[in-house]
């Protein structure tokens, strides 16, 4: 068997043209959509995560910003900075980059953003919502998950999903976010024995672990769908996954490669959230 690859560049240009479209329209009704993003300190991968959001909402004509703010920046500065993108009407998003400097504390920052303007996700108030199936702003990753996997028309209610990875980002909310599909959903973090066992019943295995190539085939059952989240930059400076691409392609029906899998989703993902918050339709 070999497996199918779910492009998630392809799916996320898709997706793209249809949200231009969309902007166009509501820039005819006098709404800009507008995504500012908090930078805190000079971290590369931080700063080339920022620039790619920026990059794309200009694809599809959402207006952005980057607010760069020294790493020696304080707690209170930084919730003043998003005090006032809080009271300002042209901006419908904001998304603070991850990881912030030790001295400030991140949940005080994520919960002090507009909940109507968080569109990460990643506000408790949202976590909330996400977590009583209301509409709101999902997280980007696992909502792009979710949606790559509607977009080969995969069963996901009835089945089993295994998720690797318990991360607040990642690993609970995609697991939440198919169990509102009406998945059976298990999941599996460093403490669990018996992972080998437990990702062999998997129908639907989403590994979010953050080591390179830790699965492969011998993991995977055989027939299931592999979503790999995972994002390592080996020392040679290329990019791969939490799975053994090969390997596990041997074993699965559709897989996720790295790069051109998840990743591009999320910020697709990041952008639809925004077209939503300038829509107003985030209560
Ligand atoms: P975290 O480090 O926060 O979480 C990793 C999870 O994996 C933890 O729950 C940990 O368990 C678990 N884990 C670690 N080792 C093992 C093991 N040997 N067996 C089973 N479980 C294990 O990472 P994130 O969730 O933030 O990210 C995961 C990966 O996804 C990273 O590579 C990251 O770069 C990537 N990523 C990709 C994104 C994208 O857009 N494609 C977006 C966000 C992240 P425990 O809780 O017990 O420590």
């Amino acid at each position: 068997m070999v497996a199918e690859v779910i492009n998630g560049k392809e799916l996320s240009m898709q997706l793209k043209l249809d949200m231009k479209k969309e902007v166009e329209y509501l820039k005819q009704q006098n709404i800009l959509p507008h995504l500012t993003v908090v930078l805190v300190g000079n971290n590369p991968a931080s700063r080339s995560y920022v620039n790619g959001k920026k990059r794309a909402s200009e694809e599809v004509g959402i207006s952005s910003e980057i607010v760069e703010l020294p790493d020696t920046v304080t707690e209170k500065e930084l919730l003043q900075t998003i005090e006032q993108l809080n009271s300002d009407n042209g901006v419908h998003g904001i998304l603070v980059q991850l990881p912030l400097p030790d001295h400030i504390n991140v949940e005080h920052i994520i919960e002090s953003i507009d909940p109507k303007k968080d569109v990460d996700g990643f506000h408790p108030y949202n976590i909330g919502k996400m977590m009583t199936g209301q509409d709101t702003f999902l997280p980007c990753t696992p909502y792009g998950i979710i949606t790559m996997l509607k977009s080969k028309n995969i069963t996901i209610e009835g089945k089993h999903a295994v998720v690797i990875g318990r991360s607040n980002i990642v690993g609970k909310p995609v697991g939440q976010l198919l169990l509102n599909e009406n998945a059976t959903v298990t999941y599996c973090h460093s403490k669990t024995n018996n992972l080998k066992e437990i990702t062999n019943t998997a129908d639907i295995l989403i590994v979010a672990v953050g080591r390179p190539n830790v699965i492969d085939k011998a993991y995977i059952k055989e027939g299931a769908v592999v979503i790999d989240v995972g994002i390592n930059r080996l020392e040679d400076g290329s990019l791969t996954g939490d799975v053994d691409f090969e390997s596990a392609s041997e074993q699965a029906n559709y897989i996720t490669p790295v790069p051109r899998g998840v990743g591009p989703m999320t910020i697709t993902m990041l952008l639809h959230n925004t077209i939503k918050a300038a829509k107003g339709l985030v209560k």
